[in-house]
C-alpha cells in the first residue's frame, strides 16, 4: 500500500476528551472516527488489524468443529418476548414498527434469533452437539458512553453458540471453549484473568469473564493474592463484619433534606454503617427493594440470585411515587405486600439502624430485623469493597481496574424451553437443548490490545494483527535509493509493505510509523547503499541494524 493512497491519515495532535487514552491513539493514528456518541467507523487501518484479530478467532473457533452463520442484526420483537427477556433488556433495546406494523428491535445480542436458527435448520437431536458462530452488530442504547470503543452502542462481536443434547455435554464442552479463549488472548499477547461472574440478563446457571487488567477499565476483579480467589467486584464474596448491640425501642425523628446516605450521616452525626439503604429495582416479575447497610452498594447480580429473579435496573422513580414513597426516604418498613423485600445479612444482623419513614423528612432510628420488619430472603446482596477481608482466607483483597474482552455462558436449556425449541430421541422422548452462549467484543478487543501494547509514541502492535508488517521508506532524493525503494516494494507486496511515498522529512515519517505502529520499519538511504545495505528497526525491541540489501526480504518475511 502506498501511503499517500491510504484513507484516513495520521493527525499532527492527538485528540484530547475523557475517553481512554488508547483509543485517542487510535483516533490520531487514523485507526478510527466517531460519528456520534457511541457509534464508530472504522478507517482501511482498522479493518485491517480487525480483520486479523478476526481470522485468530476463526481458527480457534473452527479448531472446535465451530461453523460460521450470520442471523439479522434486526430481529421481530416476537421472539424477545418469546424468549422472556423484552422486558427486562428495558430502555437499551431498540425497537421500532415496520410498514405493516410488525414490531422489530436492533438485537443487543443473538441468543433468540440462534434458537430460532436452530428450529429451521437442524434436522434431527443426532446432529447434536453443533457449534455456530457469526461476526455480527449489536446495538444497545447505553446510558453511559465513555472510553471509546470500550463502550460503544453500536459494536461489532464474535458471538457463539453452542448446543447440545444434555446439561453434562454442555459442562464437558465448556472447560474446551475456556481454553479457546485463553489461545485467542495469548496469541494477541494479551495477559487475560478469567474471573466468574454474574449471568446479568443472560439468565442461565454460570459464568466467567475474560478481562485484562488496565487502568482503562471499568470492570473491577477482586483477588486474593494470597488464596487466588478471584471473581468480578458485582459477585465477589467479602468477609463481612456485624457490630451486635442490645435492641433499643424504636422512635420517629425528623430529618429534613437528609434524602441521601451522606446528608444523612453528616445531620444525624452517625457512620453510614449505622443507617440502612433502600432501593428499588424493576423485574420482570415485579418490583424488588433491596435493604443494605448505608456502607454497602447494591450488587444486581447478587440481588438477582437472592431474589430469584431477573433484575435489569432501578424501578422509575414515578413507580416508587405511585406507591405513596417518598424517593429518598425509602424502606421496608409498612411497604406494600406487592413489593419483594430483600435485606443483605449485614442489615439483618446489626442492630439499631436507621431507616427512612417512606415519608419526606422523616426517618426511623433503632430499627431492628424481626422485630421492626422481616422478609424471609436475606443473603449476601452486596459489592465487595476494597477494603475488604477474603472470605475464604481472611487476608486483604485487591481490587484491580480491568477491560472485560469476552465471557461465556453455561444458560442451560433457558432459552430453548422458553422458546419451545424440542427434539425427539430415538425411543422419542422429547427434550430440550442445552445451550452455551460465548461472546467477544471486536471493538473492546481492538482497542484493549492497543491500550496493552501502547507506548507515547503510539501502538506497537503484535506481528499477527499488526496493519502491515512493514514500513518502507527512503531518505534523500537520489534517483538509486527511490529505485531500491520501489523494488523491494514489489518483493514485499502490498499486503506486507506499508510504503511512505509521500514528500515528507524523515522526521514527519518517523513520527508516523512509530504512531501507526507497523512491527519493522525498512531505511533505505544512497550512504547505506555505498555497502549494498539498508536499516531494519524492530519497534518492539527498539533495536536498529543494518542488513544486505538482497537478504533483507527473506529476513523480514522470516520475523
Ligand atoms: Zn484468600
Amino acid at each position: 500500500m502506498h501511503y499517500s493512497r491510504l484513507f484516513g491519515k495520521t493527525l499532527r495532535e492527538r485528540p484530547q476528551g475523557g475517553s481512554s487514552k488508547s483509543y485517542r491513539i487510535l483516533q490520531q493514528a487514523g485507526y478510527i472516527r466517531s460519528l456520534g456518541p457511541g457509534l464508530f467507523s472504522y478507517l482501511p487501518l482498522g479493518i485491517r488489524v480487525l480483520r486479523r484479530i478476526k481470522s485468530i478467532i476463526r481458527e480457534e473457533m473452527e479448531a472446535l468443529g465451530g461453523q460460521e452463520v450470520l442471523v439479522p442484526l434486526v430481529n421481530p420483537y416476537e421472539i424477545w418476548e418469546k424468549g422472556g427477556r423484552a422486558e427486562l433488556v428495558g430502555r437499551s433495546l431498540v425497537r421500532f414498527p415496520d410498514r405493516q406494523d410488525r414490531d422489530l428491535v436492533l438485537s443487543p445480542t443473538h441468543e433468540e434469533a440462534m434458537v430460532e436458527l436452530l428450529r429451521i435448520g437442524l434436522n434431527s437431536y443426532r446432529d447434536l452437539p453443533i457449534l455456530l458462530y457469526q461476526f455480527q452488530t449489536k446495538f444497545r442504547d447505553e446510558e453511559h458512553l465513555k472510553g471509546g470503543l470500550l463502550r460503544a452502542r453500536e459494536f461489532i462481536m464474535k458471538d457463539a453458540y453452542s448446543f447440545h443434547r444434555s446439561y453434562s455435554d454442555l459442562n464437558n464442552f465448556f472447560p474446551r471453549i475456556f481454553r479457546a479463549y485463553q489461545r485467542i488472548f495469548q496469541r494477541l499477547d494479551l495477559d487475560v484473568i478469567a474471573a466468574e461472574s454474574g449471568v446479568g440478563f443472560m439468565g442461565g446457571h454460570k459464568a466467567y469473564e475474560f478481562l485484562m487488567p488496565s487502568r482503562e477499565g471499568e470492570d473491577v476483579i477482586v483477588i486474593c493474592e494470597h488464596c487466588g480467589y478471584k471473581a468480578n467486584r458485582d459477585i465477589a464474596i467479602a468477609h463481612k463484619e456485624y457490630g451486635s448491640e442490645r435492641p433499643l425501642p424504636v422512635e420517629k425523628i425528623l430529618t429534613p433534606e437528609c434524602s441521601s446516605m451522606n446528608r444523612l450521616s453528616r445531620y444525624l452525626k452517625l457512620p453510614k454503617s449505622k443507617l440502612a439503604k433502600s432501593m428499588m429495582y424493576q423485574s420482570s416479575q415485579g418490583l424488588v427493594m433491596a435493604v443494605v447497610r448505608g456502607d454497602y452498594e447494591v450488587s444486581i447480580d447478587k440481588l438477582s440470585k437472592v431474589s430469584g429473579r431477573n433484575i435489569s435496573d432501578l424501578a422509575r422513580i414515578e413507580r416508587v411515587k405511585e406507591l405513596g414513597i417518598a424517593p429518598g426516604y425509602m424502606s421496608p418498613l409498612g411497604i406494600s405486600d406487592d413489593v419483594m423485600v430483600v435485606v443483605d445479612d449485614t442489615v439483618a444482623n446489626s442492630n439499631n439502624l436507621v431507616m427512612g419513614g417512606n415519608e419526606s423528612g422523616l426517618h426511623y432510628v433503632n430499627v431492628n430485623f424481626g422485630r421492626d420488619f422481616e422478609t424471609p430472603l436475606v443473603g449476601d446482596i452486596v459489592r465487595s469493597r476494597g477494603r475488604d477481608s477474603c472470605f475464604q482466607c481472611g487476608q486483604p483483597l485487591k481490587e484491580v481496574r480491568a477491560i472485560e474482552l469476552g465471557n461465556i455462558f453455561k444458560l442451560g436449556d433457558v432459552y430453548s424451553r422458553a422458546m419451545n425449541l424440542e427434539f425427539q430421541d430415538d425411543k422419542r422422548r422429547r427434550y430440550y437443548p442445552h445451550m452455551g452462549s460465548y461472546g467477544i467484543g471486536m471493538g473492546r478487543l481492538l482497542n484493549a490490545t492497543a491500550a496493552a501494547h501502547r507506548d507515547e509514541k503510539g501502538i506497537g502492535w503484535p506481528v499477527e494483527i499488526a496493519p502491515f508488517k512493514v514500513y518502507l521508506m527512503g531518505i534523500g532524493k537520489s534517483h538509486k535509493v527511490r529505485r531500491v525503494v520501489f523494488d523491494l516494494y514489489e518483493e514485499l507486496g502490498p499486503e506486507v509493505a506499508l510504503l511512505d511515498d509521500r514528500i515528507e522529512s524523515p522526521g514527519v515519517k518517523f513520527f508516523d510509523a512509530e504512531l501507526i505502529g507497523i512491527p519493522y520499519r525498512i531505511v533505505v538511504t544512497s550512504g547505506l547503499l555505498l555497502n549494498d545495505e539498508v536499516e531494519v528497526y524492530e519497534r518492539a525491541s527498539g533495536r536498529i541494524w543494518q542488513v544486505p540489501l538482497r537478504e533483507v526480504v527473506s529476513q523480514i518475511l522470516a520475523y
